[in-house]
């Protein structure tokens, strides 16, 4: 499995922040990419397996004294079912905004998730990975169904109940209910 930092690297997805910021560039400025697969990541205690490369469009366009980031992304991701634990296929497609500001800048939109840059001055190349790492991760679904009307295990045996029923006495009876059947057996 990769580390963030090495699935942000792999993920590296540069904007001239410095000609947008000067109007040099074309605004809004886009760009797409076919990032690679990342594997496997872990989370929510879950373990993804991303099977398709992720598809990015970035839209960066000046907004105020910052950059205003609009990330579109889709791949697909393998997880295990959170009732059957059977592999469950699944589109991942999600759009985050981020607003990239300088050191110095105040920071005013609060719709946006901002970005403080540890500079006083915009960089030529600004590398948007990060960001789309943490939009990928945040759009990960903590639970994962097969079908809505998963049966999930048998608390009991373990089996499959989509597979059909197993062999558990279908409940065990209620030891509390087994006293009032007594009382009303006896009265
Ligand atoms: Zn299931
Ligand atoms: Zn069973």
């Amino acid at each position: 499995m990769l580390s963030v930092e090495e699935a942000i690297e792999l993920w590296k997805f540069c904007v001239p922040a410095l000609s947008i910021v000067t109007g040099k560039a074309e605004d809004p400025y886009s760009k797409k990419a076919v990032l690679p697969s990342v594997g496997e990541v872990y989370h929510w205690s879950l373990l993804y397996s991303v099977v398709k490369p992720v598809d990015v469009a970035a839209s960066v366009l000046k907004l105020g004294s910052g950059l205003h980031v609009q990330l579109t992304f889709s791949t697909r991701v393998a997880v295990p079912c959170s009732r059957c634990l059977e592999e469950t296929s699944l589109a991942i497609q999600a759009q985050f905004s981020y607003l990239y500001f300088l050191r110095s800048e105040k920071i005013s939109s609060e719709e946006d998730f901002q970005v403080l840059l540890d500079s006083d001055r915009w960089p030529e190349s600004l590398d948007l990975a990060p960001q789309i790492w943490e939009s990928f991760i945040l759009s990960l679904p903590p639970k994962v169904l097969c079908s809505p009307g998963c049966k999930g295990l048998c608390p009991n045996c373990g089996q499959n109940l989509n597979a059909g029923r197993c062999s558990c006495k279908e409940e065990e009876e209620d030891p509390r209910l087994a006293v009032l059947k007594l009382y009303k057996e006896t009265f």
